[in-house]
């Protein structure tokens, strides 16, 4: 079972074992799922509630991950100013959304909640600061 673990190449018709650590408490619950070729649940055990279930759903059809970095800040107490993603995004997007916050300066006094990058290519993703950086 354990070597079939974690393999996404399974083909059409050929069922497969997933193990995902539950992230919606700090219990961490180990859950393995198996899914059929196309993807579908087939079975879920490990978790101690119905969280977790919809956990792997998520993470089975639609994994979302918040995106923390920072950005440059020009004329500021500090180079740079930490930002996020309020709202979970695809995590399909995030190494192109977290590519596009590199060529983003904003120039200093920077508050938390100001927008950085508003809705990303149409998408609907904000990106907004959480901290504060003064200006010098
Ligand atoms: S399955 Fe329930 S108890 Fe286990 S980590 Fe997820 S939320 Fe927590």
């Amino acid at each position: 079972m354990n070597d079939r673990l974690n393999d996404r190449r399974g083909a059409p018709g050929t069922s497969r074992l997933e193990r995902i650590i539950c992230l919606r408490c700090p219990r961490g619950c180990e859950i393995t799922t198996s899914l059929d070729g196309y993807g579908a649940i087939l079975e879920i055990e490990g978790n101690v509630c119905r969280l977790g279930r919809q956990y792997v759903e998520q993470e089975v059809h639609n994994p979302t991950r918040i995106l923390p970095t920072s950005v440059r800040v020009r004329n500021g107490r500090y180079p740079l100013v930490p930002v996020w993603t309020p709202r979970p995004i695809p995590k399909q997007y995030l190494r192109d959304l977290a590519r596009s916050t590199r060529s983003v300066e904003l120039e200093a006094p920077i508050n938390v909640g100001q927008i950085v990058i508003s809705n990303w290519q149409g998408l609907g993703i904000d990106v907004v600061a959480s901290g504060e950086v003064e200006r010098v």
